[in-house]
């Protein structure tokens, strides 16, 4: 999608730090880091929120699960683990409309969250 800042990130076209990727899913640096470790992962295709998750998403975020869980142990995350969390739609403070999960790692977390 033409204005959405993580498919221009998707398409290389913005530069990002991507710690992971494959032709569905990709894991990059937040920018705003709300912890030690804070990583921002998405399917690349353009999908606005969980409302609009078509069957044919399925792989895309199968995968996202398994590339979190790939990305955290590569990270160090495996003994301590990490909070991964989808922010849908306004009540939940969304900010960018391309569905994403937030990985946040090391350091612990507080629940439930404010
Ligand atoms: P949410 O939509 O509220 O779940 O949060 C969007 C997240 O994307 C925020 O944590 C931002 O810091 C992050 N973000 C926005 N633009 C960029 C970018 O260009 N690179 C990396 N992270 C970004």
């Amino acid at each position: 999608m033409q204005d959405c800042i993580f498919c221009k990130i998707a398409s290389k076209e913005i530069p990002a730090e991507v710690v992971y990727e494959d032709d569905y899913v990709m894991a990059f640096e937040d920018i705003h880091p709300a912890a030690p470790i804070h990583l921002v992962l998405i399917p690349k295709r353009h999908i606005p929120t969980f409302f609009d998750i078509k069957d044919e998403d399925e792989a895309a975020l199968g995968r996202l699960q398994q590339a979190a869980a790939r990305v955290a142990a590569k990270l160090g995350l495996e003994e301590k683990g990490f909070r991964l969390v989808s922010n849908c739609k306004e009540d939940a403070g969304q900010l960018v409309f391309h569905l994403h999960y937030h990985l946040l790692g090391g350091r612990p977390f507080q629940w439930p969250p404010g």
